[in-house]
């Protein structure tokens, strides 16, 4: 029983996968491979951060019931 779990790393940080691509994460793009998949998340979270409604369906029609939209 070792208290340490894991291997002694060579660097400091565990290397995750990319969020985006699943690839080794880079310690100069860290947490993503690249700094491609940097933007791309980046450009995730601002499409997703404007699309959240901001509580918008108050007194909405039923006929909206259907969709898969959320
Ligand atoms: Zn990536």
């Amino acid at each position: 029983m070792t208290a340490a779990s894991g291997n002694a790393g060579d660097q400091g940080r565990r290397m995750r996968p990319c969020p985006i691509c699943s690839k080794l994460s880079t310690q100069a793009d860290y947490p993503f491979c690249s700094d491609r998949c940097a933007k791309i998340d980046l450009h995730r979270w601002m499409v997703e951060g404007y699309s959240i409604p901001a509580v918008e369906t108050d007194d909405v029609d039923d006929e909206a019931e259907g969709g898969e939209d959320r």
